[in-house]
């Protein structure tokens, strides 16, 4: 017997309250937009758990995708029968055969939801397990470990079954906690704050900052990569790519070497929020943490920061190096991370940034640049690029599907 639906559980959803419904209705539009290469497919969402029915789509692939959804807790493949104790009965003994080989255990698991049923679930324990017992030659029941667990779930419209849970990506549906935009370079962390960000229901849409001719094609297409990597969490993401060229050889030029770097961040962060504004964003994320170099101090914070009162999110402030690097390797990102083209934030570093930048300085070496008509014409210059998983990037219009 084949399974003909997934079954969704939806994990911290249900500690919502009345935002319920809203959480729910994120996820849905989620799980659908991901499954939009299987347009048979068709999505049931009920106030405590959620069916992808796969009308014949390959549930493998199905299965594959789900995983990197966000505000789900778990799934299980899984059939439906009629209230009928044969029925029952006969799915169970068809699943649990599929699983079987010679010395695995198993058990039943019955939930009566539907308390009008006749059977309690501890005679539908017995009476389902006793009939597996006997048709399947070999089998024995251990309850405390068993190899195959039967779930079987009674409820008003049907019985569902399944042997297979399996772990969802936990955290919130991506959108149910508004937009931002996260400043995306090519390097580690960014990807990976994106990824916490996301994770916790915030949609993000990219910005990336490049400096043709001094940073190359390649490294553009590095950050969309990357995008890319990321949008499988979301469905799709929107990646805005400035350029940068102009308003770095101005700074280079003007700025005393210490603080090239601070002014330089600052206008980056100035530009990512005139596009969030534009893109009725509500947050910056960034992949900044604390020490890991000369930059990034809380000084250097606090003299960057100093252009906006909107809220900039670290997700990444409190953790090792390991750690977010096993989480780039987790979601795909560090192998592309790791390739070796330039970034525009390295080309013009100066030898030795200052590790405690002032306010001030950087405040009046900044005034006395003319920025403004150049950071406009970067705003008005940015390229949107709209990325999906699976399909490279396009220029088309797709906005429709946002
Ligand atoms: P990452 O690994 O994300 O590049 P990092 O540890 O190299 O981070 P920095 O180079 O100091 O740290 O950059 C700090 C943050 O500034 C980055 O995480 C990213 O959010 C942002 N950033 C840096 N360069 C760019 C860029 N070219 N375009 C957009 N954002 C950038
Ligand atoms: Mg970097």
């Amino acid at each position: 017997m084949n399974y003909d639906r997934i079954l969704i559980r939806y994990g911290e959803l249900s500690t919502k309250g009345h935002n319920r419904q809203f959480f729910i209705r994120h996820l849905k539009d989620n799980v659908k937009k991901a499954l939009r290469p299987f347009p048979g497919i068709e999505v049931q969402a009920l106030y405590d758990r959620m069916y992808v029915l796969l009308h014949g789509a390959d549930g493998g692939q199905v299965i594959d995708i789900l995983k990197s959804i966000f505000g789900i807790q778990s799934f299980s493949p899984a059939v439906r029968t009629r209230k009928q104790l044969e029925d029952i009965e006969q799915a169970g003994l068809e699943l649990v055969r599929q699983n079987f080989a010679k010395g695995k255990t198993f058990k039943v698991s019955a939930r009566r939801g539907d308390k009008t049923f006749e059977y309690n679930s501890n005679d539908l324990n017995h009476l389902v397990g006793g009939y597996i017992l006997k048709q399947l030659d070999g089998i024995q029941v251990n309850v405390k470990q068993p190899d195959i667990e039967l779930l079987v779930d009674v409820r008003k419209n049907g019985v569902y079954l399944s042997t297979e849970v399996i772990k969802g990506s936990g955290g919130l549906p991506v959108g149910a906690s508004g937009k931002a935009m996260l400043m995306l370079s090519g390097g580690i962390d960014s990807p990976v704050a994106g990824y916490l960000a996301m994770k916790r229901g915030v949609k993000v849409e990219a910005v990336h900052f490049h400096s043709p001719p001094f940073t190359s094609p390649r490294a553009k297409q590095k950050a969309l990569d990357l995008a890319q990597k990321i949008s499988a969490y979301s469905g799709s993401m929107k990646v805005h790519i400035v350029p940068f060229t102009k308003i770095q050889e101005t700074i280079h030029k003007g700025v005393p070497e210490g603080y090239s770097m601070t002014v330089q961040r600052r206008v980056m962060l100035e530009i990512t929020d005139r596009l969030r504004k534009i893109h009725n964003g509500l947050a910056i994320v960034t992949g900044e943490s604390l020490g890991q170099v000369a930059s990034q101090t809380l000084d250097s914070m606090v003299a960057i920061n100093d252009v906006t009162t909107t809220p900039v999110l670290r997700p990444l402030v409190s953790m090792d190096k390991l750690d977010i690097i096993d989480i780039a390797q987790k979601i795909g990102t560090y192998d592309i991370s790791s390739l070796p083209y330039e970034d525009c934030c390295t080309i013009f570093t100066p030898p030795s940034p200052k590790t405690r930048p002032k306010l001030e300085l950087a405040r009046l070496y900044e005034s006395r640049l003319d920025l403004e008509p150049l950071i406009e014409e970067a705003v008005q210059n940015t390229e949107d690029v709209f990325i999906t998983p699976n399909e490279t990037a396009q220029e088309e219009d797709f906005s429709e599907l946002l």
